[in-house]
């Protein structure tokens, strides 16, 4: 049984919601907080959104081996802190990871019995509505961003699960199968 389980996929294809509608169904699952030097959005707290750290301190608990993933997304650093994962594992509990391609890619090295899946957006067209929709960053980011998702699509024969995210209730129902059958959570029981 896999006890670490890795969502990937581009920037503003709904892994964030995709994640919490999960957690609703298999509370059991803890969710790994990351680090990053990307500043706060609004509303955003420290430790609880992410870690929010500068460049050296991340680069500091990069020297030291602090990370179990880290990698650079559109001008900003981003991490697996070590720490977050070894309390679950101590603690029996799976856990899950909200990180982008590269990212997974590292933790399919380190961690080979992780469950990766990929959020695939049912269209270019609909991710490029996305993130201009959700209104979070600034135009020049969004470009960014896109130009990275350009990549990050072609990366998703890589992963052995791809769930497409169309509507919405369908790709939660897709997603809770597959990691509930990974961690080994109770059978559900609706009639
Ligand atoms: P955002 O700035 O929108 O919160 O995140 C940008 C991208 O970085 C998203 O694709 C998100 O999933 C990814 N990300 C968040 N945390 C981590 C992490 O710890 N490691 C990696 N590799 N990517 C992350």
């Amino acid at each position: 049984m896999s006890r670490v389980v890795v969502i990937t996929g581009p920037s503003g294809v709904g892994k964030g919601t995709l994640i919490r509608l999960l957690r609703e169904q298999l509370p059991q699952l803890g969710l790994s907080v990351s680090a990053t030097t990307r500043p706060p959005r609004p509303g955003e707290r420290d430790g609880v959104e992410y870690h929010f750290l500068d460049e050296p301190e991340f680069a500091r608990l990069a020297f030291e081996g602090a990370f179990v993933e880290h990698a650079e997304y559109a001008g900003r650093r981003y991490g697996t802190l070590r720490s977050e994962l070894e309390r679950r594992a101590a603690a029996g509990e799976p856990v899950v990871l909200e990180i982008e391609v590269q990212g997974a890619r590292q933790v399919r090295e380190a961690i080979p019995d992780a469950l990766l899946v990929f959020i695939a957006p049912p269209s270019r067209e609909a991710l490029r509505e996305r993130l201009v929709g959700r209104g979070t960053d600034m135009p020049e980011v969004v470009e960014r961003r896109l130009g990275v998702a350009e990549l990050e699509l072609r990366a998703q024969d890589e992963f052995e699960f791809v769930v497409v995210n169309d509507r919405l209730e369908d790709a939660v129902r897709e997603l809770v199968a597959v990691v509930r059958e990974a961690i080994g959570g109770p059978v559900d029981c609706e009639p």
